[in-house]
């Protein structure tokens, strides 16, 4: 998307050519007409979606605008929690945080993925892919088919996209990053 592109240009800021900062407009203050747009283009890649799973937190405003596309369907956050082993009633699974690398435990409620379930995953950005390998973990206990991740901004030089699409999972981004040279970003 030609808009989110600029939009990264004009006031995305890149930390040690690794990490993309978009908190002036995707993940702290918000631009709503922005969202809404980019969640129609990532919408219109998918049908047949009943549910969307995301992470708290940054992935849940987005996952909320794809849901009203796709005919306001649920949205499920996976919540991070520290009792999951001791917690027979949800689903759980380790995710490697990409910004903070640790690794911490993810839950979801197991009243609230259903066997048979045709889930999307939506995520700010995709880097390593250990976020939505985790999701994909848990839509496996649960015996859920995973249509895809649908991805604001895709950092292509990460590995996340080879290691989803091994693992079966279709990945659409709505901008996808190849380098960043100098602190700026490249597009694919
Ligand atoms: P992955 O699990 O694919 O390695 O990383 C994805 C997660 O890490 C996303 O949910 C996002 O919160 C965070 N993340 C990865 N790269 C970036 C980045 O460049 N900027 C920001 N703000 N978050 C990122």
């Amino acid at each position: 998307m030609e808009e989110l592109k600029n939009r990264i240009l004009q006031d995305g800021k890149v930390i040690n050519n690794e990490i993309l900062k978009v908190d002036s407009f995707i993940n702290h203050q918000i631009d709503v007409e922005l969202l809404n747009n980019i969640s129609s283009f990532l919408a219109s890649h998918f049908e047949n979606v009943n549910k969307i799973l995301t992470i708290e937190t940054s992935g849940i405003a987005f996952a909320i605008g794809v849901a009203q596309q796709l005919g306001n369907i649920p949205v499920v956050f996976a919540k991070k929690s520290k009792s999951a082993l001791t917690d027979n009633n949800v689903y759980s699974a380790e995710v490697k945080s990409f910004t903070r690398k640790i690794n911490s435990t993810v839950i979801v409620d197991k009243r609230f993925l259903k066997e048979g379930e045709n889930i999307l995953f939506v995520d700010d950005f995709l880097a390593e892919g250990n976020a939505a390998l985790g999701l994909l973990d848990i839509c496996n206990q649960a015996k859920c088919n995973v249509l895809g991740l649908a991805v604001v901004i895709e950092k292509s030089f990460q590995g996340g996209r080879e290691k989803l699409e091994e693992a079966g999972v279709k990945v659409i981004s709505a901008a996808s990053i190849g380098n960043f040279e100098n602190n700026t970003p490249i597009f694919d």
